[in-house]
């Protein structure tokens, strides 16, 4: 059975359902959404998720704006207000949100919360329609259409957007290449209790192996760990007994936690920077993890898919408004031309910042060593950094935008 749609979106993560979202309240295009999972918005309070996120303001301003925020919150938040880094052989920075005149620097938020209130918000939407727990077996792009099967649906679309994660089976169905590299890091992700309070802050420690964090969740002596190790001490901490994981995590030396008590299951994630060569075509978009992944240390993954959602709205929404033809590559190009330099930048960055840390050789970890005293006495350098982690910049789409004409902290 055939069935018609302006836009069809492969990928119901956060990115996608946000996508799905923001256009459904700001055109009055139809949206179809498929997901190989079944997209449910139910959400169980007893336990935490293990995948959470660090959300930037940006990021909360999209939600508020989406009318998802107070769902989003009223289930759980850890708003955190200092973060602190370091590493084996310096001295510590730290981020504090007072300093610049904020009630914190941003959300530590359970996917699974994220997600089961952005499918509230779509099923009062009339003009999304989700197709859940399918598997697309083919795409055939012609000149005026796109055409999505399933194994027993057809599903025909004017543009066709690909948020179906960082192994993209549309990416590669469409031919489009990626520049990648191995981080040579596994991240080993877990919920701990810990012996003393987080006190809403979010600590980061550069290990000789690999960056070390711990999110602090909404009750004081729970955070989210990420511990990216290279891949033969990731099999070692994976197949330890939760008591000797505990110690390993209590070893590493995050003392201000004290005894790290419990640990749930631990789940590994590898990781590699991806960069699609291309984020869009004619009649086809990329957007979040399809189109870039990067390492976890930074918290900006999901952060950057929002940003490329956002973008991907506004461009659609100026086309529609023009009356030119949104599915057009010229369109599509300026979405391409805003996210994928900002996202560049990001995954740069974020790869020198690796490379610094992990790196033992003593003129490295002596310009290391200044360099984070000199960040650390630089209050402008703090509050820089703090702003663009946060997406306080320039030129960032119209969904990021605070309506309350405040930062609402
Ligand atoms: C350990 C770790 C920690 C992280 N911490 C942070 C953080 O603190 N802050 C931050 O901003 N980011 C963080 N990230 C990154 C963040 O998790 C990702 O960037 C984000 O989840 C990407 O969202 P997405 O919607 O693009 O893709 P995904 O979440 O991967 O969603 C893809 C969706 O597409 C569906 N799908 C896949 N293939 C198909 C198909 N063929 N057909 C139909 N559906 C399909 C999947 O079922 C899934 O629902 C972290 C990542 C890791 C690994």
């Amino acid at each position: 059975m055939s069935h018609t749609f302006d836009i069809v979106i492969i990928g119901g993560g956060v990115v996608g359902l946000t996508t799905a979202l923001a256009l459904a309240q700001k055109t009055s295009l139809t949206i179809a959404l498929i997901d190989t999972k079944k997209l449910s918005p139910e959400w169980k309070k007893e336990n935490y998720d293990f995948r959470v996120s660090a959300i930037s303001l940006a990021s909360q301003h999209i939600f508020e704006n989406l009318g998802v925020w107070d769902a989003i919150k009223f289930k759980r938040v850890s708003a955190y207000e200092k973060m602190q880094v370091w590493d084996e052989s310096s001295g510590t920075i730290e981020f504090d949100c007072e300093k610049i005149g904020a009630k914190s620097l941003g959300h530590i938020i359970e996917e699974a919360v994220i997600r089961s209130s952005l499918l509230e918000m779509i099923m009062t939407q009339k003009n999304i329609f989700l197709y859940d727990d399918i598997n697309v077996v083919s795409i055939e792009k012609n000149i005026e259409s796109v055409v999505v099967k399933t194994q027993e649906k057809e599903l025909e679309c004017k543009l066709l957007i690909a948020a179906d994660g960082g192994n993209s089976w549309v990416r590669e169905q469409m031919g489009i290449s990626i520049n990648q590299m191995d981080y040579q890091h596994t991240a080993i992700v877990c919920n701990v209790q810990t012996e003393f309070s987080h006190e809403y802050t979010a600590k980061q420690k550069f290990l000789n192996s690999g960056p070390l964090a711990f999110l602090p969740l909404s009750d004081t002596h729970t955070c989210s760990i990420v511990w990216s190790v290279p891949q033969s001490e990731a099999d070692l901490l994976l197949t330890q007994s939760d008591e000797d994981f505990c110690v390993s995590l209590t070893n590493a030396g995050i003392h201000s936690l004290g005894k790290i008590l419990s640990t749930t299951q631990r789940y590994s994630f590898p990781l590699r920077m991806r960069h699609a060569e291309s984020y869009v075509q004619t009649r086809l978009a990329l957007v979040g993890d399809a189109a870039h992944t990067i390492h976890p240390l930074a918290g900006q993954g999901v952060n950057m898919g929002l940003l490329d959602a956002a973008c991907l709205v506004d461009v659609i929404t100026t086309a529609l408004n023009k009356h030119r033809d949104y599915t057009s590559l010229a369109t599509l190009r300026r979405y391409e031309r805003f996210r994928k330099s900002d996202n560049a930048l990001m995954l740069n960055a974020v790869a020198g910042f690796k490379k610094i840390f992990s790196s033992q050789a003593k003129p490295l970890t002596t310009c290391r060593n200044l360099g984070l005293a000199l960040i650390n006495k630089s209050d402008f350098l703090k509050n820089k950094f703090m702003r663009h982690a946060m997406g306080l910049r320039d030129e960032m789409p119209t969904l990021t935008l605070c309506q309350k004409n405040n930062w609402n902290f």
